[in-house]
Order: structure tokens, then sequence, then C-alpha cells
């Protein structure tokens, strides 16, 4: 009975101890901070000397207690204490945050990329940026991608740059290329990933950019030299009857890499980039040569178009419903979506089908639906619209939905429509007709009125022909 007792004694000794240090090196560095006008040395001798030396001895400790800490039931006297190391570990410096010597600690089952994705877009939709009128405003992805993917492309570049077309190329593990590649396919993935996190003006900026610097065709062009032939995971890799393009990461911290690793994050990344810049993908598509073309096409028709295609209509039938003034309805069997629009005395029903090998191919919206109330030229000129929403967004289809929707919104609301494109929203950067002539007062997207410019070489009005 008495050895538990002094179990029980030592372990709450130790969290009093905890405790009252925390709280002592958290007055001391505020009067220390106190100090620093009257006494530089003091100040000096406590960033450099006493700081990092508590401060690492903490961080071990915090990261014990974080890790053992039980979830429901703790005592208060241990919630007491992790609350001071919490208060005093927040002001760890950051040299020695950057050189610590804790274990590398990854739970695959948590999807703490997705959370860092969501913090991370969120923190850069504070980010001002400047719209200054172009036509194409452009916001480069964050430095922390491109430090990365900076330093891996030439690497990559080159290692593949003796394959043959069409040639798979096999990365040796125990080399050190093999590191190098798995890195740059994940820099990319979470690059493609939080591309998909932004808003739509952000969004649209941040393909703008990614079209401009070329970077993304060399990726898909090192994607299909990296996927295998066949995206079936062999037993000795995981125990699954998914593709690798569905498999989740697998984290294997033991250190001895594998070729199949390499396969699973080209096959990841190109299953992201289609799914979140899907207007990339298909203008890269179009430019590729012939037999390259036939190859990306049979493949992401085979293995991948399945997957986004029940993703699509997963997220359709979640929203089978009323948004607004719009029924969306999906009917995934003939890969067909149908949005029904109503306001006032007006009711259409547009059709949309899917491709077999989507998103590469074009989406169609039919003439198969209903109208009332609308005239024959009005609603070819939706439909005509609602393809151009589906086809420029780097998005869902949905968020095509979503978009075109706003944009009849907006008509009936009474926003002037562009006098060059004849949209409220511009077909591909969504902004409203912003500029207006001094003179004839006729609204223009700044996208279309600066194409107009600058193919006529003239800084002149298209309605009025007066100096705008
Ligand atoms: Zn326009
Ligand atoms: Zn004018």
């Amino acid at each position: 009975m008495g050895e538990g007792a002094d179990v029980r004694r030592a372990s709450v000794g130790r969290s009093v101890l905890l405790h009252a240090l925390c709280r002592t090196a958290e007055a001391v560095r505020r009067a220390v901070l106190h100090q620093a006008d009257q006494n530089r040395q003091l100040v000096t001798e406590w960033d450099e000397l006493f700081c990092p030396e508590w401060h690492r001895s903490l961080l071990t400790v915090f990261a014990v207690m974080a890790v053992g800490a039980p979830a429901a039931d703790a005592s208060p006297l241990f919630c007491e204490t992790l609350a001071a190391v919490c208060g005093a570990v927040l002001h760890a410096p950051g040299v020695v945050l950057l050189h610590h010597a804790l274990p590398a600690r990854v739970d695959p089952d948590l999807d703490e990329s997705h959370l860092f994705l969501s913090n991370l877009a969120e923190a850069e939709q504070s980010r001002p940026y400047q719209e200054d009128g172009r036509d194409d405003p452009k916001l480069a992805l964050p430095t922390l991608f491109r430090l990365i993917t900076s330093q891996t492309e030439p690497l990559v570049s080159g290692l593949l740059s003796d394959l043959a077309a069409g040639q798979t190329c096999l990365v040796d593990p125990s080399h050190e290329s093999h590191c190098v590649v798995l890195t740059h396919l994940m820099a990319w993935h979470l690059a493609i990933s939080y591309a998909g996190h932004l808003d739509t003006a952000r969004k649209v900026m941040t393909a703008e950019a990614l079209r401009e610097d070329g970077l993304l065709d060399n990726l898909l062009q090192q994607l299909f030299s990296l996927m295998p032939d066949s995206p079936e995971v062999p037993e000795s890799y995981a125990d699954t009857h998914k593709s690798y393009f569905e498999l989740e990461p697998i984290f294997d911290l033991s250190g001895s890499g594998s070729a199949e690793e390499v396969h699973h994050w080209a096959c990841r990344t190109y299953a992201e980039l289609l799914r979140q810049l899907p207007v990339l993908a298909r203008s890269w598509r179009s430019s590729c040569e012939r037999a390259l073309a036939l190859r990306v096409e049979r493949l992401t028709a085979d293995h991948v178009s399945p997957l986004l295609l029940a993703e699509e209509f997963g997220r359709l039938q979640a929203a089978d419903k009323a948004i607004d003034n719009m029924t969306v309805r999906a009917r995934p069997s003939v890969r067909e979506v149908s949005a029904v629009y109503a306001m006032e005395e007006v009711s259409t029903e547009l059709v949309v089908k899917l491709p077999t090998d989507y998103p590469l191919g074009h989406v169609v919206a039919d003439a198969a639906g209903r109208r009332v109330g609308v005239a024959a030229g009005q609603w070819r000129m939706w439909m005509l619209q609602l393809t151009t929403f589906l086809t420029h967004q780097n998005g869902s289809v949905l968020d095509g939905l979503l978009l075109w929707k706003q944009n009849i919104d907006k008509r009936f609301q009474g926003v002037e429509e562009c006098n060059i494109c004849f949209y409220v929203l511009h077909g591909s950067n969504y902004q409203l007709p912003k500029l207006a002539c001094r003179n004839c007062k006729k609204r223009f997207h700044p996208a279309c009125l600066y194409k107009w410019f600058n193919t006529s070489s003239k800084s002149t009005c298209p309605m009025c022909r007066q100096l705008f």
C-alpha cells in the first residue's frame, strides 16, 4: 500500500514544482523586460543564456506532457500545471524551436495537412493584394512553396531528362534523388491543395501566376514519367484494394524508402491537380504531343475520372436541394446534372452532361431542359454562360453552377452587364463590370476593356469612341 502512495506523492510533488518553476520563470521574464531600458546587460544575459537553456528543457517537458495527456479525466492539478507550461512555452525563442531535438510525430490517421492548409489559406486571405485594374492580376504561391520547389525542380528535371517519351522512371530508394523527388511531389501536392482552399478571387490570381510561369506544365510532364503504368498498389506496399490515386498517404518513419512511395505521391499529386486546377491540366493536355496526350486521356478516364466523378456527384447529392432559387439534381448513372433556376415569372432548367474523362473533356450544357417565360435568345445566352462558367473555372461543377446562378441573380437585381462580353460576372475572373465610361456611362469589366485597348491600340470607349 505504501509504495503506491509514495509514487502518487512524488508525482504530485513534481507537478507542484513544475508549476512553480513555470510561474517563476514567467515572472522573471516580465521583470527582465521591464528593466529593458535601464539594464541592457541583464537583458542580453537573459536572451542569450538563461532563456534558451530554460526553454530547451521546458520544450521536452511540454512535448512529454502533451503526448501523454489524459483526454477527459485529467486531474485539476495536471490541467493547472499544463496551463502553466503552455503559458511559459509560448515565449520560447525561435532559435530554440528551430533546433529542438524532439522526435518527429506524424499521425497518418489525422488529416493534419487539411487543418494546416485551411489555416494557411486563411492567413493568406488576410494578406492584402494589389488589384491595380490590370487585366490579369497575379498572386504567387507563398514563399514557403516556391523556396522548396525552386530547389527540387532543376534536380528532378535533370533526373528525368534522359528518359524516352512514355517511359516510367524507377527511382532507386537508396539513392539520394529518391528523397528529392519525394520532397518535390509532396511540396507540389501541398501547394495545389493550398490553391484549392483559397477564395475565388485569390484562386483565379494564383492560377494565373501558375499558368504564366509554366511550372505546372513541367510538373505534369514529370508526373507522367513518375506514375506507374498500372496504378494498382502491390501488396508489399499496402494491403488495400484502392489504387494509388485514392490511397491515403502512408508515412513510414522507419527511414527505408521504397520506389512505390514515388508512384504513390506522383498519382496523388496528379489527382489533386485535376481536382483543384482542372483548367490548367486541360490546357497542358491540349498542348502535348499526340502519343502522350493519348496516354493522359486513357489513364485519366480509366483511373482518375471515376474517382473524381464519384466525389463530384457526392457533392451534388449533398446539395440536392434548393440553393435559394436554384435546385440542383444529380443523376450519377447517366453522368448528368440538372439545375432548375426560378425567379419571378421565369423558370428554366439546364442539363449538364459530364464526360467520361472528366475533368479533361468538355462539360456540355444540354438544351434538353424546360423553360418558362424565357425568350429563346436569352435562354441560349444563359446556356452559353453556363458552359463558360463550367469550362473556365478551376473548381467543381457545383462551384460552376453557383457562379452561373450568381451571374443571373445579379442581372435580376438590376446590375448592368459588361458591354463587351455581355456577362455580369466576368467569365474567368468573376469580377463585376466596375469600370464606366465618363461620357456614355456604359460599363465594362476591367479585363475586357484592357483587352480592347490592347487589340485596338487605342484608349477609347468601345461604345462611344470618346477617350476613356
Ligand atoms: Zn466583359
Ligand atoms: Zn463611352
